[in-house]
């Protein structure tokens, strides 16, 4: 984009202030970030309108860009709070209110949202839980009802800009409207402040919200829960409040999806000769059938003994790993065995070691 004040409006050099007006006025609903949300070179090519058309609108600014082709004195460029005059103010002005009163505020407000992280076993995620919680948030003062003044008094209209939020003023050929700096653009101030909240209107207080956890939740799953955020104020609706579930890691499960998995070790001769493992699950111990020659790494899958889907599809799986550990110590009896059974092994029981041996002796000729 140019930098050109008047190229970045559409104007020429000899333009009227009213045509310089009339560009900013279209260009400014075209880039205006409300009708552009998430777009950063909308909002930089609406800050360069801005820009240009602060300098332009101003006599003695633009006489001075005419002659050294810059202003001097502050820049303005960084943010809309840099502008010498309230920002919002000129462009409400310039705009009439198009979009609802740019940095005007309205009476009524609705609460914040709030986020609690709600940390939970493995356990209570598969089967669910009912959970109590101490939130602490903003409520409505019920000393003055949440107005903020005195009880037995009430909140005045605003004596700087006559309860309208606004005030009025001239500046060049301009009239500029700015939010009322004495009340905050609610056009009513508080002449005798309520001592509870300290006419906040609104006191921090802790509160006990019951949580519903569903069987199935995982680590991010968000609870709403409608209405239990920051109270509003003037009688705006409250705000909500959204528990972010987390599941702590578990001593002997992985979770993956709906699925868990876990690694048994088994005896090596157990492995060999087959037999019957005990199998944690979620609910306790139960017995697997290891069949003869099962290997390392060897995968047996526990249909539905997984965590119940959260949606309600059924139930996940639990598959077990078999890690096989070879013994590191052998007492003399052991020794005997084990070297008795490797003399008498022929390759013919393990074809992963024979076919390995006779590469190896292909290879280097053996
Ligand atoms: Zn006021
Ligand atoms: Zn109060």
């Amino acid at each position: 984009m140019s930098n050109d004040y008047y190229q970045i409006l559409g104007v020429s050099r000899s333009a009227s202030p009213a045509e310089i007006k009339k560009a900013y006025r279209r260009l400014a609903l075209k880039f205006h970030p409300d009708k552009n949300p998430d777009d950063s070179a909308v909002a930089e090519q609406f800050k360069q309108i801005n820009e240009a058309y602060e300098v332009l609108s101003n006599p003695e600014r633009r006489q001075e860009y005419d002659l050294f082709g810059t202003v001097g004195g502050p820049r303005m460029a960084e943010s809309s709070s840099d502008f010498g005059m309230g920002f919002g103010g000129l462009f409400e002005d310039i705009l009439g209110g198009v979009f609802g009163g740019f940095g005007a505020r309205s009476a009524a407000y609705r609460g914040a949202d709030l986020r609690f992280t709600l940390s939970i076993t493995l356990e209570e995620a598969a089967r669910g839980a009912k959970r109590e919680i101490l939130v602490p948030r903003l409520e409505a003062c019920e000393s003055c009802n949440g107005t903020g003044a005195r009880p037995g008094t009430r909140p005045e209209s605003c004596p700087d800009c006559r309860g309208r939020g606004q005030v009025r003023f001239s500046r060049g050929f301009l009239t500029v409207s700015q939010t009322c700096h004495r009340c905050g653009g609610e056009g009513s101030v508080i002449v005798s402040r309520c001592q509870a909240c300290r006419g906040e209107a609104r006191i921090t207080t802790e509160r006990t919200v019951t949580v519903k956890i569903p069987p199935g939740v995982e680590t991010g799953t968000r609870l709403r829960m409608s209405g239990e955020g920051e109270a509003g104020t003037r009688g705006g609706p409250p705000g909500d409040l959204y528990v972010v579930v987390q599941v702590m890691e578990h001593p002997i499960f992985r979770r993956e999806g709906d699925d868990l998995t876990c690694e048994v070790p088994i005896n090596f001769t157990q492995a060999a000769l087959g037999g019957e493992a005990q199998v944690p699950t979620l609910t306790g111990l139960i017995p697997i059938h290891i069949p003869p020659g099962t290997q390392p790494g060897a995968e047996f899958r526990l249909r539905g003994y997984g965590l119940p889907n959260l949606q309600g599809y059924g139930r996940g799986d639990l598959r077990v790993k078999v890690l096989v550990e070879i013994p590191s110590r052998l007492t003399p009896k052991q020794r005997e065995l084990l070297e008795e059974l490797h003399r008498l092994e022929n390759g013919d029981g393990t074809p992963l070691s024979k076919s390995f041996l006779e590469r190896v002796r292909e290879l280097f000729g053996g």
